[in-house]
């Protein structure tokens, strides 16, 4: 299917799921390669990362934990600048290497929220791994560690990505058609 409709809003296909698929696999071997030995915290930031991280540890071997925590600063189609509270961390993290598991950073605020959380808990190392990087829209100067694709400034649904509760379940990501 190359055009939906989800809601009010018309979308049409723009990454197959084989080359989202193929991007996760790179991102994990670069995992592999920095965290063997770590014994890495994994948090995956629900809902939106969901289908990213189900694929991602089919490809992480390296000893690690996982675990699922929640936050939200989106509704609609606009990032707004309200982040609210991290909920659902149930380990430890003093002295830990977490790597965050996201699905999209556009602004970059709620990973700059939830970075900042983390390091006063203590962690000891911080890093970040998204699925999908908006550039043009990100406004902070930390690094992030693992991007599996960099896509311009449009409202993309798919793939755990959803546009008010739809379309997370779509195995391919679709932007809003123009
Ligand atoms: P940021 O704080 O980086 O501006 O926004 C990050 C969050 O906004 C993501 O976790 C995601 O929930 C949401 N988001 C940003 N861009 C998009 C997009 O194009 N589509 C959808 N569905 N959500 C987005």
């Amino acid at each position: 299917m190359s055009r939906i409709k989800v809601h009010d809003k018309e979308f049409e296909l723009y990454i197959p799921q084989d080359q989202i698929e193929r991007a996760i696999s790179r991102l994990a071997d670069e995992i592999n390669r920095d965290m063997a030995g770590k014994n890495p915290l994994f948090l995956i930031v629900l809902n939106g990362a969901f289908m990213f991280a189900a694929e991602l540890f089919k490809h992480v071997s390296i000893e690690c934990e996982i675990s699922f925590v929640k936050l939200s600063s989106y509704s609609g189609t606009a990032s707004t600048s309200v982040v609210r509270e991290l909920i659902g961390l149930d380990h430890s993290i003093s002295g830990r290497n977490i790597v965050l598991v996201e699905d999209i950073i556009d602004t970059g605020l709620t990973m700059l929220f939830t970075k900042e959380k983390l390091r006063k808990l203590e962690a000891n190392d911080v890093r970040i791994a998204t699925l999908l990087f908006k550039p043009k829209a990100f406004q902070q100067d930390f690094h992030i560690d693992y991007i599996g694709m960099e896509i311009p400034n449009d409202f993309i649904v798919g793939y755990g990505l959803d546009y008010n509760e739809h379309a997370r379940n779509l195995p391919d990501i679709y932007k809003i058609a123009t």
